[in-house]
């Protein structure tokens, strides 16, 4: 085998090595999982029913987007050059800070929030204004008018925002947007479903707002890796530039119009993760944990020191939480995926047996 030449390899970029590998924890997942709030049942038997028809000819062409672009165009009353499909929201995130920040740029972010945003940005050469939430966790939006600069070319803004659950209001996104006018406002409504509000109707009237959106979370097709993002027609075209044509596959694109067309199936899921997390925010009241109001189908708790202690006792216990305790501003606190309402009795359950014997070994809560 021939010898590799190391003075002949690329030497990787400055901005590559000062980059974070991430690797969120996948592994050993067979239990309840309510850690990276998927949908936790499964998707519209719709879906199903056009997955098992795809023939083994229909796998040896290259995926055609633009017909499905189309599609969801109509779906959401837009045209399509509008719309990108991409491979999940964590792309569209990827190649709209590819296509607006360079060096010298700055993205505004309000943190704590979706980890990928800073992941995304570190493989730009642009500084990451990171604007702090208050000890409520709510949109800083006061902050983040005022952190704004004629460099600031990206503000990021998940809505309704993990791991908080919080959201920002219409008239505080129209406002940021327009005072930002040199920037790419995107709103990333990966909750939307949970939430039911939306900005996508004001792309028509604000050229530097784009909005994602994702099949991983309500649709329950996470392993397919399906989104899409939505701006105006003239800046689409830069984000399509950047983007792959072939990066969302045949399948992905194969479920779209049964993901699309079966509402009732989402109504249900969606009902179903509303009234749960109605009644796992009453039981985690009644067992004195201190959480933030959520919008979308997780929540934030406040377990505090033992917060590691707690995600591996609830692990033994057959549900998956996540901790969030790294998250600037969530000392001490774990997310809790919610999922339907019999998951969320059983989590429950393990919950109050976890926190009494954290607390019987005095845990101070
Ligand atoms: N945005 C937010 C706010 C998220 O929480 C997540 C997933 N956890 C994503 C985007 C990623 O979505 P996708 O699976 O479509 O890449």
């Amino acid at each position: 085998m021939a010898e590799i030449d190391l003075a002949l390899s690329p030497s990787p970029r400055a901005r590559v090595m000062a980059m974070k590998e991430y690797h969120p924890p996948l592994g050993n997942r067979a239990a309840l999982r309510l850690d990276f709030n998927e949908n936790t049942i499964a998707c519209s038997p719709k879906v199903r029913e056009i997955l098992g028809q795809i023939s083994a000819g229909a796998l040896t062409r290259y995926p055609e987007r633009e017909p499905m672009e189309a599609l969801v165009a109509s779906h959401f009353g837009l045209s399509a050059p509008q719309v990108a499909l991409t491979n999940g929201v964590d792309e569209a995130i990827h190649v709209l800070f590819e296509a607006f920040l360079e060096s010298g740029d700055e993205l505004l972010l309000p943190v704590p929030t979706y980890t990928m945003y800073e992941v995304y940005a570190s493989a730009t050469d642009a500084r990451i204004v990171a604007v702090q939430a208050a000890s409520d966790l709510q949109f800083p939006f006061e902050r983040l008018c005022a952190a704004i600069t004629p460099r600031t070319k990206v503000i990021a803004i998940a809505n309704p925002n993990s791991p908080s659950g919080g959201v920002a209001e219409r008239a505080q996104i129209i406002e940021l947007a327009r005072g930002a006018p040199n920037a790419a406002v995107l709103v990333d409504e990966a909750y939307y479903h949970f939430h039911g509000e939306t900005v996508i109707d004001l792309v028509d009237t604000l050229p530097n707002l784009f909005v994602a959106r994702t099949f991983s979370k309500a649709y329950g097709l996470a392993g397919l890796r399906i989104g899409l993002m939505i701006g105006s027609a003239d800046l689409m075209q830069w984000v399509r530039r950047v983007l792959s044509p072939y990066s969302v596959n045949s399948l992905a694109l194969a479920c779209l119009p049964p993901a699309l067309e079966d509402a009732a199936y989402l109504d249900w899921y969606v009902g179903e993760v509303l009234a749960a997390r109605d009644e796992f925010e009453r039981a985690l009241d009644a067992a004195r944990i201190r959480r933030w109001p959520s919008r979308a189908n997780f929540v934030l708790v406040e377990i505090g020191a033992r917060h590691a202690e707690f995600v591996q006792a609830m692990r033994a216990a057959g549900v998956l939480v996540r901790d969030r305790s790294s998250d600037p501003g969530c000392d001490g606190c774990v997310r809790i995926t919610v999922g339907t309402r019999e998951q969320m009795r059983h989590a429950t359950i393990a919950l109050n047996r976890t926190i009494a014997k954290l607390r019987d070994r005095g845990e101070p809560q």
